[in-house]
């Protein structure tokens, strides 16, 4: 069996469904499972609803759920027809009817907490699924509708919860298997799951990626294949520098470094179910689906060039942390990182210094929090508008002198945080946001002017 993942532009709208519903006919033999997210921006619209409710403004809570209900209105019935469309609409009306209830029911308390705010996020796949699925349907596919949170088990880490492998997989097996072995086409939702008691939860934005490697490990996929509106993973962000080219064959270690450094075509947490299996994923274009896409895997084909690729991850703040007297003694460094735990901020970069550590988060509004707590032990200053550049590639382990030619490359520009990770395929550094682009262009001029055949297109 197959899974396919479709995201947010790939069921955009009744013709994105459609160039779907052709996709997955063409794949019947290989016996797909069908993961979608939900339609383009929908997850934003959710998450905006919910912030409104929260905020008690239950007028533009309601008003945006009544523009959410039309789009997918219009969808279903642009794909359903007339008979099929009369049978789902009051499967919409009543799911609209709950949303409803809950954006209410938030208004009233008040407060969103992230466990509401998950309830509220999880209508976008259960909408695009059921809309799939009944699409499927009408056009005669052999589909069966799987509730994603019924099948994907979490943690109670309401907005990023982490799924429990060994029961989701026995739920897969339970719930999924017989599907296929009956012929059906299981399609359900990304990003959705549940704990152990049935309460919904959402695995971090993007996750819709994450689900697909999660089925696809626990029912033993041939492979996993993540459709998008790009032709595969690319050199460098297609909209920073449209002249970048398609990778053909990536690593998987080189896919998590890229993904991880912000190429936002895969979320990050994708890769590790299909090492654990050895599964290849490959990335492909739901509007060229002709296209050969990208293919991750164990061992790909060695590169002419030095670099694979090159990520951009923006919004990272800098937090310096300086303490002449403290830094060498013993448990200072500990402590620093006992109260990033505390905050629950994951820290991307360090360098260290005689006197001072600087480290690079993700920005986010428990910094100022985190930031007060460490000025009880040293100097602290943090400061955002930054970013990471990471040239991601097998060849740093192997070949000297790259950051000689990187950094020759960038002599007049400013680069705070310079660090070649321990996975040794990484080379990262800081430089302030605005600057991103035009370090992106040049470094991809300099790098892929010439690019290898056997590995890019
Ligand atoms: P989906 O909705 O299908 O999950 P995403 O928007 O999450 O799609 O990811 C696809 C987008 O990722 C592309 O449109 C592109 O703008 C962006 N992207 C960033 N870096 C890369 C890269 N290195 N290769 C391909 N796409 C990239
Ligand atoms: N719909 C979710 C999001 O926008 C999950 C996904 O599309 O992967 O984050
Ligand atoms: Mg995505």
């Amino acid at each position: 069996m197959i899974v396919m993942k479709f995201g947010g532009t790939s069921v955009e709208d009744a013709s994105a469904i459609r160039r779907v519903m052709q996709i997955v006919e063409g794949r019947l033999q290989q016996q797909p499972v069908v993961v979608v997210s939900a339609l383009a921006k929908v997850t934003d619209q959710l998450h905006t609803m919910a912030r409104a409710s929260g905020a008690g403004n239950r007028e533009t809570a309601t008003a945006l759920a009544r523009r959410l209900q039309e789009r997918h209105t219009q969808v279903a019935a642009a794909l359903l027809g007339q008979p099929a469309f009369e049978e789902f609409h009051p499967v919409l009306d009543e799911i609209f009817q709950n949303l409803n209830e809950l954006l209410r029911g938030i208004a009233a308390v008040g407060e969103l907490t992230p466990r509401s705010a998950d309830h509220v996020l999880a209508y976008g796949e259960i909408l695009s699924s059921k809309i799939v699925a009944a699409a499927f349907h009408a056009h005669k596919l052999p589909v069966t509708h799987a509730d994603s949170r019924e099948c994907i088990v979490t943690d109670q880490q309401f907005t990023r919860a982490t799924p429990l492998l060994e029961e989701t997989s026995s739920r897969l097996h339970k719930i999924i298997a017989p599907m296929l072995a009956a012929g059906r086409v299981p399609v359900m939702g990304g990003f959705i799951a549940a704990t152990k008691a049935g309460i919904t939860t959402t695995i971090g934005r993007g996750g819709s990626d994450f689900s697909a490697a999660i089925v696809g490990a626990g029912l033993g996929a041939e492979r996993i294949e993540i459709w998008t509106d790009v032709d595969g993973m690319m050199t460098t962000d297609p909209n920073l520098c449209p002249d970048a080219h398609r990778i053909k064959n990536i690593s998987f270690d080189e896919a998590a470094e890229l993904a991880y450094f912000g190429a936002k075509v895969l979320h990050p947490a994708t890769v590790l179910p299909a090492i654990q299996k050895n599964i290849p994923v490959y990335v492909l274009n739901s509007r060229n689906p002709n296209c050969e896409g990208t293919r991750i895997s164990a061992r790909p084909a060695k590169s002419r060039n030095f670099l694979k690729a090159i990520a951009a991850k923006k919004r990272i703040t800098i937090i310096d942390i300086a303490s002449p007297r403290m830094l060498l003694a013993h448990g200072f460094l500990k402590a620093i990182f006992d109260a990033f735990d505390r905050h629950r901020i994951a820290v991307d970069v360090v360098s260290t210094s005689e006197v001072s550590v600087s480290l690079t988060v993700d920005s986010n509004e428990s910094i100022p929090a985190l930031a007060a707590e460490l000025a009880a032990l040293a100097d602290v200053k943090y400061e955002g508008r930054k970013a990471i550049i990471c040239l991601v590639g097998e060849n740093l382990r192997e070949v000297p002198g790259i950051a000689a030619h990187v950094f020759g490359e960038l002599q007049d520009i400013k680069i705070r945080m310079i660090s070649q990770g321990a996975s040794e395929i990484n080379l990262s550094f800081v430089v302030e946001e605005e600057h991103v682009p035009e370090i992106v262009q040049r470094l991809h001029r300099k790098f892929f002017s010439d690019p290898d055949p056997d590995v890019f297109a």
